[in-house]
């Protein structure tokens, strides 16, 4: 896939946390600073963690909000297929830019992520996709001034050279103000486990339940990591690709199987 010329690029934006969520708004300036052809189709309710998932079970309806704005009763993919596979399928999209989340996706979020699966989606259909993210902590504004503020660059910088197939961009924004960002480093992503640390209760009727517990584990991090560069005021920027085959693990999973 060549370089876009993003002044005539038709771009596509959506986010897993939903339509009236802010970070779509600052995607929807990013774009928009690009761009006069733009198009929202994002899910009409929250679906973060959804991942990849695609709704197959009951139908899906797409209510047109206003002039290219579109909602989708299902998951970040639904949207993504519909806008590529019926909505623009005459005029498809050059770039698909996912988010701005409300939160990080970096280290193995990647597999939970909502916002990075509807990117997975645009690179399985052959149009290029970023996924952004905004760092935040707990109970503090999310500083989207930051994402909006370097969101632009971003999309020129990674669009402005050639990608392989099958591999889409995942960006992830500091907590930080802008003026205090202290660059965009390119660098693979780490390991942060999240979702092992279960908290169980009781409920009004005597029953346990279960709270998926917070992210954890970000301490003794490699430098060359999505987590490292963000929690230290860094923008990163991680090329993802969707063959999961490992390599090296065939050739002696073969031996295994001789
Ligand atoms: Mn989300």
């Amino acid at each position: 896939m060549s370089s876009i010329d993003l002044s005539k690029a038709r771009i596509l934006v959506t986010n897993d946390d939903g339509v009236g969520a802010p970070g779509l708004a600052v995607l929807e300036r990013i774009a928009r600073s690009l761009s006069d052809d733009v198009w929202v189709v994002a899910p009409e309710v929250e679906q973060s963690g959804a991942s990849h998932s695609l709704t197959m079970h009951r139908p899906l309806r797409l209510k047109e909000l206003g002039e290219r704005r579109y909602m989708v009763d299902g998951t970040p993919t639904d949207c993504v297929l519909l806008a590529l596979n019926h909505l623009l399928a005459d005029h498809r999209p050059d770039l698909v830019l996912s988010g701005v989340n409300h939160g990080s996706n970096m280290g193995e979020d990647v597999t939970y992520s909502g916002t990075i699966a509807a990117a997975m989606e645009a690179t399985l259909l052959g149009v290029r996709a970023i996924a952004m993210s905004q760092r935040m902590e707990r109970d503090m504004p999310v500083r989207w001034d930051t994402a909006e503020r370097f969101g632009p660059e971003v999309v020129r910088r990674a669009v402005s050279m050639e990608w392989p197939r099958h591999v889409l961009v995942n960006v992830n924004y500091p907590d930080r103000p802008p003026e205090s960002v202290t660059g965009m480093q390119v660098v693979r992503h780490g390991n942060r486990k999240i979702g092992d640390e279960l908290v169980r209760r009781i409920d009004p009727r005597g029953r346990p339940y279960f709270w998926v517990g917070p992210v954890r584990g970000e301490k003794d991090v490699p430098e060359d990591t999505d987590i490292h560069v963000v929690t230290h005021g860094g923008i990163s920027v991680t090329p993802i690709y969707l063959d999961l085959t490992h390599y090296a693990c065939l050739e002696e999973l073969k031996g295994a199987f001789a």
